[in-house]
């Protein structure tokens, strides 16, 4: 997938990254991403997909914006509330970089749909408020070998690992059972981008090949102590998902 003389203008001062290169912008190109929740999370997630160049990506959201998500949901406008989240997020992305390929998806997601809604992508980014389609996301990433950034925000701090079906722990493998599920989760914008940005670096690193992944790990981070932590975390041989690989 050869790049246009606008895509190398766009994408140049990165290009220049040692390691990237064009290789890693026609891998970029070439690639497929779904983001579930058009949130905190998948606002600047996908902002930045969109900017470094992903060739497809796929936005899932059900929901409406409403005025309480404008403290965090930056894809959003005060012009927007009442709108499609998904809609609105491909309208404002495709304005940005119309050399990528965005498409919203309406729909909640569910065991039975998820194939349907997403299909083969490259890579499936994590921004739900919720463990149930959390789980339903890493047993569909595990079932087809796509990797799956994972994030989750609350208040000040929040965690994040990336799992490579086989290479490393699931979700499952961490939390045999679900957190418990928090009705309104108390967020302010600032830790849901950090998270973000950190996301797309670990896409990035995936596709491109770059670099050291967070898989194996489980990074903690408080923006009340401004303190960052990284633990390991393990394979669990009998979890009831990625077990059997
Ligand atoms: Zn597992």
């Amino acid at each position: 997938m050869s790049l246009s003389p606008s895509e190398l203008e766009r994408y140049g001062r990165q290009i220049q990254i040692s390691g990237w290169g064009m290789e890693g912008q026609e891998k970029l190109k070439a690639a497929k991403v779904a983001v579930i929740g058009i949130g905190g999370l998948g606002c600047p997630t996908s902002i930045y997909l969109t900017a470094v160049g992903v060739g497809k990506i796929t936005l899932v959201d059900n929901e409406k914006f409403e005025l309480n998500n404008l403290n965090r949901q930056i894809l959003c406008l005060q012009r927007d509330i009442g709108k499609s989240k998904a809609k609105v997020a491909k309208e404002k992305l495709e304005a940005l970089n119309s050399e990528i390929e965005v498409e919203a998806v309406v729909a909640e997601i569910t065991r039975d749909n998820v194939h349907n809604l997403i299909g083969d992508v490259d890579v499936i980014v994590d921004g739900q408020d919720n463990w149930k389609t959390r789980f339903i996301m890493n047993e569909y990433c595990v079932t087809r070998g796509i990797p799956f950034v994972h994030a989750g925000v609350s208040a000040m701090h929040g965690q994040m690992t990336t799992i490579v079906p086989g290479k490393g722990p699931c979700l499952r493998c961490i939390f045999l059972k679900a957190p418990p599920e928090v009705e309104e989760i108390p967020v302010l914008g600032a830790p849901p981008a950090l998270f973000a940005s950190l996301q797309v670096m670990e896409v990035i690193k995936l596709v491109t090949g770059i670099g050291r992944l967070l898989v194996g790990r489980m990074l903690f981070a408080s923006g009340e102590e401004m303190a960052f932590e990284t633990v390991e975390v393990k394979r669990n041989i009998r979890c009831p998902v990625c077990g059997g690989l």
